[in-house]
């Protein structure tokens, strides 16, 4: 089946009462037949629902949705898109391990992995994601994962997956992909070898700025790296805090089953069963809204690019990027919504900003609505010019998040706001 029918009806079977759309379970807890049954749920000698924490009817809809657009094995939904990435490496680190990050990373990602984890005594090594042969030096037998972003936030690069991938499969090690910008229906990192994938949700998959969640994708290749490997020697041993669980004797996907019985379990960044159903609506759009998104931000780029104004334009789809060969390659039908643009100097871009009448001044990416984020006074001010530098964000650099509105509409305003 193609994306955008998979979108449609995956995972959902029609109960007793038929209704065409996906039910909202909005419950806490399930009641048990008999205190068998619940033994038996508890045991996993049965499938069923226990309590919201770690599954609910509407959310396993989207779970297999997504997983099934993905081309995974199975997903596991969470509230926000942090707390997806966090248990992803949770699910394999624990002090005195190390991961090897991608430089071009979401800021808040990066802050979770050079402070927060480094609490946990967990290294974060990073590479740039344009020299990804690099990477080989920072591994050692306590590298548990390789993570980058399919299309990274703010610096709208496309990594070499392969690359990486081929890198990581020397050493048995996992690769995990954050597709958030490019959303399932542009890319599909598991085609190239990804064994993880995982999302903000909160972005395109809601499209209307209407909730907050994450979820984790794993695919079938990582049931292969963890099995019998040492390096992940916690899914081939004994779980005490599971009554001696061998999260791989099992016959389910291993990685997702870990981090639902074990971190979903114990630190409980569960989703709302409602933003669930909100997420479920949000797909059945997802590959139309996609490709306007990728279409009208290609006509803006090369509109930008003509204009006199205008330094620098960044987008992975216009020839002449250092991005194009790797878009080419990895993205199928667009390159998402994300671009950016360099003007004189600080002030002018601040001015810029300031003056668009569409867009709205905001510090998020996804949204129906086109957004613009002048990042030096904003998300990235209180680096100095020579971090803001190494990070890609020149004091000139707009970035903007192009929604759905009339691309003629979106122009005019940055027509009358550049000057
Ligand atoms: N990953 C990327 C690429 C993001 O852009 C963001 C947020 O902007 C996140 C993850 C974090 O997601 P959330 O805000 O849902 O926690």
């Amino acid at each position: 089946m193609r994306k955008e029918t998979i979108a449609l009806h995956a995972g959902y079977e029609k109960d007793e009462q038929k209704t065409m759309a996906v039910p909202l379970y909005m419950t806490t807890a399930y009641a048990f037949d008999s205190a068998e049954h619940a033994a038996n749920l508890f045991a996993l000698k049965e499938l069923g629902n226990i309590y919201t924490r770690i599954g609910n009817p509407t959310t396993d809809v989207f779970e297999k949705r997504f997983a099934a657009l993905e081309g995974g094995e199975a997903a596991l939904a969470t509230a926000s898109g942090m707390s997806a990435i966090t248990y992803s490496v949770l699910n394999l680190c624990e002090a005195g391990d190390n991961i090897v990050a991608a430089n071009q990373l979401y800021g808040g990602t990066v802050t979770l992995f050079t402070h927060t984890l480094k609490r946990l005594g967990i290294e974060a090594r990073m590479f740039d994601v344009h020299e990804p042969e690099r990477i080989e030096e920072l591994i050692d037998e306590k590298t548990k994962l390789i993570f980058f972003e399919s299309i990274t936030n703010p610096s709208i690069d496309v990594p070499d997956f392969e690359k990486i991938v081929q890198i990581a499969n020397r050493h048995g090690i996992l690769t995990i992909v954050d597709n958030t910008v490019a959303t399932p229906m542009l890319c599909n990192p598991i085609e190239h070898g990804v064994d993880v994938v995982v999302h903000s949700t909160s972005k395109y998959t809601t499209g209307q700025g209407l909730a907050l969640g994450g979820i984790i994708v794993e695919a079938k290749s990582a049931r292969k790296k963890i099995e019998g490997n040492d390096r992940y020697a916690h899914f081939n041993e004994p779980d005490p805090s599971y009554h001696g669980l061998i999260y791989t004797d099992t016959p389910f996907p291993p990685f997702i089953l870990r981090a639902r019985l074990s971190l979903l379990r114990d630190m409980g960044a569960a989703p709302s069963p409602f933003n669930s159903w909100l997420f479920i609506q949000g797909l059945e759009h997802l590959s139309l809204r996609m490709r306007q998104h990728s279409q009208s931000a290609l006509e803006i780029a090369k509109w930008l690019q003509k204009h006199p104004k205008v330094k620098k334009v960044n987008y992975p789809l216009l020839e002449g990027d250092k991005n194009y060969q790797n878009a080419r390659k990895y993205l199928k039908g667009g390159a998402s919504g994300l671009l950016s643009f360099e003007v004189e100097s600080f002030d002018e871009a601040k001015r810029i900003a300031d003056s668009v009448q569409i867009f709205s001044r905001v510090v998020n990416i996804g949204d129906s609505k086109s957004i613009i984020t002048h990042p030096a006074s904003t998300t990235h001010q209180q680096l100095s010019h020579e971090e803001l530098l190494a990070a890609g964000v020149s004091e000139g650099l707009i970035r903007l998040s192009i929604g759905l509105e009339a691309v003629e509409d979106l122009i005019a305003d940055l027509q009358r706001a550049i000057g």
